[in-house]
C-alpha cells in the first residue's frame, strides 16, 4: 500500500500540470491475461499523462515468442477500452499492431544497440546452462574465459561489478545495489535474440520516454537498464514511478473467484466503475471515490 508520505509525494506528482514535454507509456506482455494490477498501473500512468498534457504510448512488448499469444494481444485490448484509456501513440488495434508496431520490426533497432554495446568492455559470452549459472548465483568462469561473443549456444552477459550501484530517480531517489543481486545479466538470450532488460531500454530510448511507471517488482530491472543506457551513451533523463504491488486489493469484491483476478474474470462479474472506486482506494485519493476516469481527473483537479 502507499503511505502517506507516498501518497502526498502522488498526489503532487499527479497534480503538477503543463509539462507536455512528458512521454510515458504503458507497455504489458502478451504472455498471459492481464490483472487487476496491471489495470491499476495503466490507469496511474494514463493520469499522469492526461494531467500534464503529456503523450501516452501503448508498447506491447512481444518478444517472448514462445509465451506470445494472440488471445492475450487481443485481451490487451479489449480491456484498455473496458477500463476507458485512450492512448496518443501507437497501434489501433492487434492487426495493426502486428503489421506495424510488434517488437519484431524493432530487431534491427535492438541490434544496433547490442553492436554499441561490444565496443565497451562490459559484454562476455556465456556457454553455462540456466542451472550453473543459478548454482553459481550469477557468476562463472565465462567471464574470464573470453569466448568470442557469437560462439554458438552461448548467452552475452553483461558485467556488473558486485558493488554497482545505481540512484533511480523516483518520487524519492532511490539507490540499488544491482551488483549485488544481478552480477552478469543477460542481454542476449542463447537463442540470439535481445532480452527483456536490452529491448525495454532501447524501446524507452527510441520513444523518447521521460517518465517510466511500473511495479515495484521492477525496481531492479530498472537499475539494469539505467546501466544499459549509461554503456550506450545515452544521456536522456528518465524520471521513474514503482508503485506498490497490488496486492491488498479484495479480489472476491471485483470477481466471482477470489484467485481470478484476471482483467477476463473481472469484466464478467463486474464493471469499469468497481475497479476504478478500488483504484481510488489502492491511491488513497482523498474525498468522494470515483467511479469513471474523467472523475478521477477531476478529482485530482479539484485538489490542486
Ligand atoms: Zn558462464
Amino acid at each position: 500500500m502507499w503511505s502517506v508520505a507516498q501518497t502526498e509525494k502522488l498526489m503532487t506528482a499527479l497534480r503538477a500540470r503543463g509539462n507536455q514535454s512528458l512521454r510515458t507509456r504503458i507497455a504489458p506482455t502478451p504472455s498471459g491475461y492481464l490483472h487487476i494490477g496491471n489495470a491499476f498501473s495503466f490507469i496511474l500512468t494514463w493520469l499522469l499523462a492526461r494531467q500534464n498534457g503529456g503523450n501516452l504510448l501503448l508498447r506491447i512488448d512481444d518478444l517472448d515468442r514462445a509465451r506470445k499469444r494472440p488471445e492475450y494481444v487481443q485481451d490487451i485490448f479489449e480491456s484498455l477500452e473496458w477500463l476507458g484509456i485512450d492512448w496518443d501513440s501507437g497501434p489501433t488495434g492487434p492487426d495493426d499492431f502486428e503489421s506495424k508496431y510488434s517488437q519484431i520490426h524493432r530487431l534491427d533497432l535492438y541490434a544496433d544497440a547490442f553492436d554499441r554495446l561490444r565496443l565497451t568492455d562490459r559484454l562476455f559470452a556465456c556457454s553455462c546452462t540456466r542451472r550453473e549459472v543459478e548454482a553459481r548465483s550469477h557468476r562463472c568462469a565465462c567471464e574470464i574465459s573470453g569466448l568470442p561473443l557469437d560462439s554458438p549456444n552461448c548467452s552475452v552477459r553483461f558485467r556488473l561489478e558486485e558493488s554497482c550501484e545505481v540512484t533511480i530517480n523516483d518520487l524519492d531517489p532511490v539507490t540499488v545495489r544491482v551488483g549485488e543481486t544481478h552480477r552478469n545479466f543477460v542481454i542476449r538470450k542463447r537463442d540470439g535474440m535481445p532480452a527483456y532488460q536490452l529491448t525495454s531500454i532501447v524501446d524507452d530510448i527510441h520513444f523518447k520516454t521521460t517518465l517510466i511507471v511500473r511495479g515495484l517488482d521492477l525496481l531492479e530491472s530498472s537499475g539494469l537498464q539505467l546501466k544499459i543506457q549509461d554503456a550506450l551513451g545515452d544521456r536522456s533523463p528518465l524520471q521513474f514511478l514503482h508503485h506498490p504491488l497490488v496486492t491488498k486489493v479484495d479480489g472476491s469484491k471485483l470477481s466471482k473467484s477470489k484467485n481470478d483476478t484476471s482483467l477476463r474474470s473481472v469484466r464478467e462479474n463486474s464493471n469499469a466503475a468497481m475497479v476504478i472506486k478500488e483504484f481510488s482506494h489502492w491511491i488513497n485519493l482523498p474525498g468522494k471515490s470515483c467511479e469513471s476516469l474523467s472523475d478521477l481527473l477531476e478529482q485530482i483537479r479539484g485538489i490542486a
